[in-house]
């Protein structure tokens, strides 16, 4: 089952993009590093609830 979810920046708290995930094979919150344009750098991203 795939769900939409968004990628929240643990720098800024600014939710920078909207992905989707597969609740069967993703145990667990999202975390990606992906740049983020308020940081100007690379960061870690998580899903936010
Ligand atoms: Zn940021």
């Amino acid at each position: 089952m795939r769900v939409n979810i968004q990628l929240q920046c643990t720098e800024c708290k600014r939710k920078n993009y909207a992905t989707q995930k597969n609740k069967k094979n993703t145990t667990g919150r999202v975390e990606v590093k992906k740049y983020c344009p308020w940081d100007k750098k690379h960061t870690v991203h998580k899903e936010a609830k």
